[in-house]
């Protein structure tokens, strides 16, 4: 079934005793939580114990929140200096993983190729990859957004199996809108979530197409939130810059229309 999410990414934000306190006011909301969103927060890999620590609370029947990284290695093992592997973040029952996102791709040279191979090792290791993906300000303004999308869609993903493709959490984040405070209209975010909705439809069937969960990510924050999760092919959001604050963060969650 079709999941709604709420995804908070911390990029390279808080001190540790910041993020104790963010996730702190996150799982005290979440254990009074009845609702039937699923919240994952995405800190610094440094972080990523603590915030297993909580999510792995004894008292409760489910986890909290699900814990995802922000960046896996495409490497298995080895004399990789810096890097953290799938196998590692699973041992730290780590559940989801960030991959694709822009700032990845722009600072870090990270090509669909590479993208692939660690989509690929997180599911060996049952993690969740949330794929981001998302034009340029130049892309949309010459009209190729939707061609873009789609290759980042078809080369980072296709490749996989229907079971496969099934533990996908899809992110659809137009560069221009992340951190910029200018979001994508809720009519804009529509059509692009139902183009990559179709993508899936025509390459794995109905079923699959159907239970994917697409998020939109940039500038989504406590005022937008409702409208843009208004929208039928809207699962939820990626969230930056308002994950930051609990109550914010809280609010998004709040913000899907029954
Ligand atoms: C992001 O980086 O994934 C993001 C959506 O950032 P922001 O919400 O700050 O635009």
């Amino acid at each position: 079934m079709r999941q709604k999410i709420v995804a908070g990414n911390w990029k390279m934000n808080k001190d540790f005793e910041d993020a104790e306190v963010l996730l702190d006011d996150i799982y005290n909301a979440q254990l009074k939580y009845k609702g039937d969103v699923q919240v994952i927060v995405c800190p610094p890999t440094l972080y990523l114990e603590l915030a297993t620590d909580y999510a792995n609370d004894e008292e409760m029947d489910e986890a909290p929140f699900g814990v995802g990284a922000q960046n896996v290695s495409e490497y298995v093992k080895g004399a990789y200096t810096g890097e953290i592997s799938a196998q590692m973040l699973a041992s730290m029952g780590i559940t989801h993983c960030i991959v694709g996102h822009s700032e990845r791709r722009k600072y870090f040279g990270e090509t669909d190729k590479i993208i692939a191979e660690k989509i690929n090792l997180l599911l060996s290791y049952s993690m969740q990859p949330i794929y981001c993906c998302g034009e340029v300000l130049e892309e949309r303004e010459a009209g190729k957004h939707i061609e873009v999308v789609a290759k980042q869609i078809q080369s980072a993903l296709f490749h996989l199996t229907p079971e496969e493709f099934s533990n996908i959490i899809i992110a659809y984040e137009p560069v221009w809108a992340i951190g910029t405070g200018k979001n994508a209209t809720p009519e804009q975010a529509q059509e692009m979530h139902d183009i990559i909705r179709k993508l899936i439809l025509e390459k794995y069937g109905n079923e699959v197409a159907n239970d994917t969960s697409i998020l939109y990510g940039g500038s989504c924050n406590a005022k937008n939130a409702r409208e843009l999760f208004a929208m039928p092919d809207v699962d939820g959001g990626l969230i930056g810059g308002a994950s930051l604050i609990a109550e914010d963060f809280l609010k998004i969650r709040d913000s899907f229309v029954d």
